[in-house]
């Protein structure tokens, strides 16, 4: 199943997407896509069937398909191809990093940069929905702890993110930096995680064209790494990692400005759309 929040911002409802691609109302089976509701059955057992009764919603704004996301852990240089742009050495272990979760945008919302900022960047990646509490577990257990997927542009700042010094967390926490969905799609509907195609196209050129096959530590892998450092609750998004095609690795290096537009998407999750703008605001 494919489920949406619709509405103006931070008034979403719960929403499904039927065989017909059609938007629907689900408020009368979940007060929200939630982690309170990712963590109950009721979505996992959720049937087209049942979608298909449901009222029919169009012309409305989607948001983020997850409301109240607990923690964003982000994981660095997960693609071979991209690490090699970056000119980094293959990282022994998972890199890990937070985003503020106040970072969180819609995937067709306005991305908008801080005020002075000439180095940010796009990072198209696959995005795991936790769907039931991880600590500690195996890789050979990891992939039951998952709901579901989402697309995530890991937009970072990279000045902030690299020559400020510490964390890689102050260049990707701005707020608008990260978009999610349009679609939480459940991992029965997605198959195979690691064969999945993600693409991310700027001013209508396609940058990044990769398949999370090139990832270096699998999805299994991360959730199971994160969750030795740290428990993993139901609605928590883990991105993974971004494929070669970022702005940083480009010949000369090229950045984001007002008036750009970014398209992403990953095969089975939909697409993206983002305009680019720039904050009066400190
Ligand atoms: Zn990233």
């Amino acid at each position: 199943m494919k489920f949406v929040r619709f509405g103006k911002p931070g008034a979403e409802c719960p929403g499904v997407v039927d065989s017909h691609g059609v938007v629907r109302d689900l408020s009368v089976v979940v007060s929200d896509i939630s982690p309170e509701t990712i963590g109950a059955d009721v979505l996992r057992n959720f049937s087209e069937k049942e979608a298909a009764s449901l009222p029919v919603v169009s012309g409305e704004r989607l948001g983020c398909p997850i409301a109240n996301i607990g923690k964003v852990v982000g994981i660095g240089l997960n693609y071979r191809e991209h690490a090699k742009e970056s000119g980094a050495e293959i990282p022994k272990e998972p890199i890990v990093f937070l985003t503020a979760n106040t970072s969180i945008n819609g995937p067709f919302d306005d991305v908008v940069l801080p005020k002075g900022s000439n180095r940010s960047d796009w990072e198209v990646e696959l995005g795991v929905v936790i769907g039931k509490r991880a600590k500690g577990v195996s890789e050979a257990q990891a992939l039951s702890h998952v709901f579901g997927y989402v697309i995530v542009n890991d937009v970072s700042e990279r000045e902030h993110q690299l020559e400020r010094g510490g964390q890689w967390t102050k260049g990707k926490s701005h707020d608008t930096f990260c978009p999610i969905g349009p679609w939480l799609v459940t991992s029965e509907e997605v198959g195979d995680e690691q064969a999945l195609d993600l693409w991310c196209e700027v001013n209508g050129e396609r940058y990044q064209n990769s398949n999370t096959s090139d990832m270096i530590f699998s999805v299994a892998q991360c959730v199971s790494y994160v969750s030795q450092f740290m428990t993993l609750y139901p609605g928590d998004v883990i991105t993974t990692g971004t494929p070669q095609g970022v702005g940083l690795g480009l010949k000369p290096q090229r950045y984001l400005d007002e008036g750009y537009t970014i398209r992403l998407g990953i095969s089975k999750l939909g697409e993206q759309f983002q305009r680019v703008k720039r904050s009066d605001e400190a």
